[in-house]
């Protein structure tokens, strides 16, 4: 698979990435596919901070449900997102999250889950100007130091020349599956029918929007883990994480 036009028109106007000088780690995949566990995890196993750039897009929704902003006005989000001051750090311990986030000095990670900021979360990230001010800054965060970054759009366009790119996949039941326990462990009380067509409706959105839509990256390693442990997936990428550098 070529790189996608949009792809290529996201990188051009941003600045130029270059290969850098300490290891750094893509790892992508759908919706509940297991990507930020496996990342955050892989990044403890290395000693390296994990950056999950979902909740970053997540944030910039909460951003906007919080001052109104419509999830049709691309300029304002793309000022909110340009605007906003964003500080990504690691999570706080016992919190369950990956990362935690602040917006304008307020820690706002525990209202990344809200259903609200799910609902929404996907119309946001497709707004390209949203997308360049995030990929901007998760660039400058793994040019400063060795690190796991987890997301969409890591290995084709955030960091086209990471050391490593995995994509996670499974099938659509396993993956309702694993959030509905993820949501009840959280004492969030929904249907595992529900979280089936939300995992559907963004994953369309997520894959079919022009701008660096969700997919594998061409040298990407694609681990299908339907049937598989979250334990067996992490050897499987701490082997080829062994493997690289
Ligand atoms: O990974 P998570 O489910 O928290 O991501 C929330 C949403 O953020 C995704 O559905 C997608 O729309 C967006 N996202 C993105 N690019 C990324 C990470 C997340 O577009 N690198």
């Amino acid at each position: 698979m070529g790189d996608s036009a949009a792809g290529l028109e996201a990188r051009a106007s941003l600045p130029k990435v270059g290969r850098p000088a300490h290891r750094v780690i893509a790892v992508d995949g759908s919706a509940a596919s297991g990507k930020s566990t496996i990342g955050r995890r892989l990044a403890e196993k290395l000693g390296y901070p994990f950056l999950d750039t979902g909740l970053m897009y997540r944030a910039v929704t909460l951003a906007s449900r919080e001052r109104g902003v419509d999830t049709n006005d691309d300029t304002a989000l793309t000022r909110l997102a340009e605007f906003i001051r964003m500080e990504v750090g690691p999570a706080a311990p016992h919190s369950g999250e990956t990362c935690s986030i602040s917006i304008d000095g307020k820690d706002v990670t525990s209202q990344l889950r809200r259903p609200d900021v799910e609902d929404a979360v996907s119309l946001v990230s497709r707004v390209p100007g949203v997308r360049e001010a995030l990929v901007r800054q998760q660039r400058e965060i793994a040019g400063r130091q060795a690190m796991v970054m987890a997301g969409r759009d890591i290995g084709t366009v955030v960091l086209p020349d990471a050391d490593l790119k995995v994509y996670l996949d499974a099938s659509i039941g396993e993956r309702a599956r694993r959030r509905h326990a993820e949501f009840s462990n959280r004492g969030r009380t929904v249907t595992e029918l529900i979280v089936l067509e939300d995992l559907r409706r963004r994953d369309q959105i997520d894959s079919e929007r022009p701008i660096s839509p969700l997919r594998a990256a061409d040298d990407a390693i694609v681990i299908e883990t339907d049937g598989l442990s979250q334990d067996e997936v992490l050897t499987r990428v701490i082997q080829l994480a062994d493997g690289v550098r």
